[in-house]
């Protein structure tokens, strides 16, 4: 008996023999290492192109998680989605300002 959806939609429900021969076929099916590795394989390569679309965008991170988390769709959201803005950064010491901001808040220096 395989799991599959031919055999769920025929399953003799009045049999718990074979319903319990089918959910351990099913769940041996579910539980296969080689499908998880496939899952994981294919939701990095989909993080990927998704981070590479951000490359352009100027947002890695968003692209990378919506490309691993709804493949191409994720990769079409990220092709709509406005270039991001780069943060401000002050030259002195690299971290974040505001672009209004006349001097930097962590080290004071000029922007
Ligand atoms: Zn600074």
């Amino acid at each position: 008996m395989a799991c599959d959806f031919a055999t769920l939609a025929t399953a003799d429900t009045s049999d718990p023999e074979q319903l319990m021969l089918l959910i351990d076929q099913c769940t041996k099916a579910v539980t296969d290492p080689k499908l998880w590795f496939w899952a994981l394989v294919l939701t990095l390569a989909c993080g990927a192109v998704g981070a590479w679309i951000g490359k352009y965008k100027n947002a890695v991170v968003r692209d990378a998680i919506l490309g691993a988390a709804l493949g191409p769709i994720g990769w079409i959201i990220s092709l709509c989605l406005p270039v991001a803005k780069p943060i401000p950064r002050c030259k002195a010491c690299g971290k974040p300002v505001d672009a209004a901001d006349a001097h930097c808040r962590h080290c004071g220096a000029r922007l």
